[in-house]
């Protein structure tokens, strides 16, 4: 592979996806932003791209006058990484972008035979039966970059599906670990911000707070490597050293272990199935000294009982789950809702849609109910 697209370059997950390519010497086609002008601009000058995307229009103005004369194409509006991952002639589109919006690209650059190196598990969890569905059609493989994912894709390499009992998903256990109810109450957006181990962006550092994310994840590794809800695991290493595990039938534990870097994941999902010297931090492990390991304290955090629930209930469940959880975060964000409201939310939310929707929902159903999840949420602190 020698040419790659970045949906969402300006992202944590973007930005490192870029010191990975350079590191790896590939061409670097098109990059895109949602409103980071100064940022995508200064990439230009970095990486030489054919193609940016830039969602928001003043945004995308204020990108056309710096690079006025340059030899690039901007595509601007709503739908311009959708385009972008239409137009570009790479092996392979990375998209970095958080939240439902990353579903239409990654649909797109499957459509047209593109590798999908995947960060937006919201793809996944809103999409899953349908994306896959649309992979295995047309040929194309769906790497994951996740960290979790990642791990548990190096461990499935030693072991064939049928030898495997339970995947084992770690979670660091968050800023909140080991907090009652009662704590957890009176939570700040700074607090919650905090992340014991990762730096990452600020949406996934919240989830990773309520451990939604190890719900977004449940259901993303369930359709990443077609395996039952049932059969998939969380449990806390505080130092978030092991990534992930895989129980294989007669009791064997393969983990993979590494330093918190996603560069790691990133390179790996773009040379798999080969591996080459890397940049990402090595890990030392006389340093780390101890690992240690909790059960997750399901009734304090709810998050991941209730991605169990979405599942049973099937359809677009899940894609309800991942609505509320963005509806709720962005009214905590900016203050109209206390943290414990968005369990209580998110609960009520998937409760309310649960029934009566097909197996596998078209991507129309998938954008309905998404946008009428988020306006349910909101409507219910009016
Ligand atoms: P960031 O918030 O740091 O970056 C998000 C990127 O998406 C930015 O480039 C942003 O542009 C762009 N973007 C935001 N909204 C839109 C939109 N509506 N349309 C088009 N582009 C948009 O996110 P992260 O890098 O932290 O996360 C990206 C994905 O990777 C998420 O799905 C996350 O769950 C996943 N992930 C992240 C990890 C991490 O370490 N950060 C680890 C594992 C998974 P702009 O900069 O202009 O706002």
């Amino acid at each position: 592979m020698n040419k790659i697209t970045i949906l969402g370059s300006t992202g944590s997950i973007g930005t490192q996806t870029i010191d990975v390519a350079k590191h790896l010497g590939l061409e670097v086609e098109g990059i895109s932003a949602n409103r980071n002008a100064d940022l995508i601009i200064k990439q230009y000058y970095e990486v030489k791209p054919k193609f940016i995307a830039v969602t928001d229009k003043e945004a995308a103005d204020k990108v056309k006058r710096a690079l006025m004369g340059e030899d690039v194409t901007i595509i601007d509006g709503k739908d311009s990484a959708k385009q972008l991952a239409e137009v570009t002639a790479s092996d392979t589109v990375v998209n970095a972008i958080i939240g439902f919006a990353g579903l239409v690209p990654t649909l797109s650059a499957i459509e047209r035979g593109k590798n999908i190196a995947l960060a937006n598990k919201e793809t996944l969890v809103s999409a899953g039966s349908l994306v896959m569905k649309k992979a295995r059609e047309h040929g194309v493989p769906v790497l994951p970059i996740d960290s979790e994912h990642c791990a548990l894709h190096q461990c499935l390499r030693s072991c064939e599906k049928n030898e495997v009992e339970r995947l084992i998903i770690t979670a660091s256990g968050g800023p909140f670990f080991g907090y009652t109810k009662k704590q957890l109450e009176n939570v700040t957006k700074e607090q919650a911000l905090k992340h014991p181990n990762w730096s990452m962006g600020t949406g996934i550092t919240i989830y990773s707070s309520t451990l939604v994310n190890k719900g977004l994840e449940m259901i993303e590794a369930m359709h990443l490597f077609d395996f039952p809800m049932e059969k998939i695991d969380v449990i806390v290493n505080r130092e978030s050293i092991i990534h992930s595990m895989v129980e294989t039938v007669d009791g064997s534990v393969m983990a993979q272990l590494g330093a918190s870097d996603m560069r790691l994941c990133i390179q790996y999902a773009l040379t798999y199935p080969e591996r080459v010297s890397g940049i990402s931090k090595k890990l030392n492990l006389t340093e780390v000294g101890k690992l240690t390991f909790f059960d997750v304290d399901n009734d304090v955090f709810p998050s991941i009982n209730l991605a169990r629930r979405a599942v049973n209930y099937g359809g677009y469940s899940t894609c309800v789950y991942n609505a509320a959880n963005e509806a709720c975060v962005d009214m905590f964000m900016q203050d109209k809702i206390k943290y414990t409201q968005i369990f209580d939310i998110m609960d009520k939310c998937v409760e309310h849609f649960k029934g009566g929707q097909s197996e596998i929902p078209s991507v129309e159903e998938i954008i309905m109910a998404d946008t009428e999840a988020k306006e349910y949420c909101k409507s219910l602190i009016k």
